[in-house]
């Protein structure tokens, strides 16, 4: 299955993207995560990257698709993939529907996580995530580690990304409106979209989202 999940920042879409994938047995490809591999290993796309990162401002198009491509190209995605972060405006859509269509595939859903604004600052600001393995997330309010700046999991550091910042986070939903949004109108003319509420307890937004794309029982409350 070949699933793109999309939504504000602070949608929770790294925990539902790892959990979805994991329910699916596909993989996850978090492009800010491929990002972010590059600027900790120091390669020179993780230095042309940095800056983009930290501004909370998008990374030039050609350096996102080269990235993209080369990890779809891996043969761990024949069964599939779960795309987080990526395509985040038209053309990288237009470069992914073309880049399926010549392995004669597509997109089998298209998944939109919704939340108004004033939460998406408020999710931000507390959110730290694990130095050793950035999958394990809490937030300092709403899921506290046991021991504060440690992850539960693996003892690693907590740390709260660059542009987590409120600053930052602004321009974020900035990018989003006006360059995301965009993608989830040309999805949806193609009759891939659906959209789940964001809000709610972690398990209750997955069974939404299994639920949304045909996977599952739709939950009781179902949005
Ligand atoms: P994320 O973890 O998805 O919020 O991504 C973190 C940062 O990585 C973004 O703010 C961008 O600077 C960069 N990035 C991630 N995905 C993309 C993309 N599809 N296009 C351009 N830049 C991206």
């Amino acid at each position: 299955m070949r699933v793109l999940l999309i939504g504000p920042p602070a949608a929770g879409k790294g925990t539902q993207a790892v959990l979805l994938a994991a329910r699916l047995s596909i993989q996850h490809i978090s492009t800010g995560d491929l990002f972010r591999e590059h600027v900790g290993q120091g390669t020179e796309l993780g230095q042309n990257a940095h800056s983009y990162l930290r501004a909370g401002l998008l990374a030039p198009d050609e350096v996102t698709i080269e990235v993209i491509k080369e990890r779809l190209a891996r043969p761990d995605t024949e069964r599939g993939f779960l795309l987080d972060g990526f395509p985040r405006n038209l053309a990288q859509a237009e470069a992914l529907d073309g880049t399926l269509a010549e392995s004669e595939s597509g997109l089998d859903a298209v998944l939109e996580l919704g939340i108004p604004e004033v939460q998406v600052v408020r999710r931000i600001a507390g959110r730290r995530l694990c130095r050793q393995d950035h999958e394990h997330i809490f937030h300092v309010d709403y899921s506290p580690p046991v021991v504060a700046g440690v992850c539960d999991v693996c003892g690693g550091e907590l740390y709260q990304r660059e542009d987590d910042r409120e600053a930052t986070v602004r321009t974020r939903l900035e990018v989003y409106r006006t360059e995301t949004a965009p993608v989830v109108a040309h999805y949806q003319a193609m009759g891939l979209v659906t959209t789940v509420s964001a809000l709610g307890q972690v398990q209750e937004v997955l069974d939404r989202a299994l639920a949304a794309i045909g996977q599952g029982r739709p939950p009781a409350n179902s949005v």
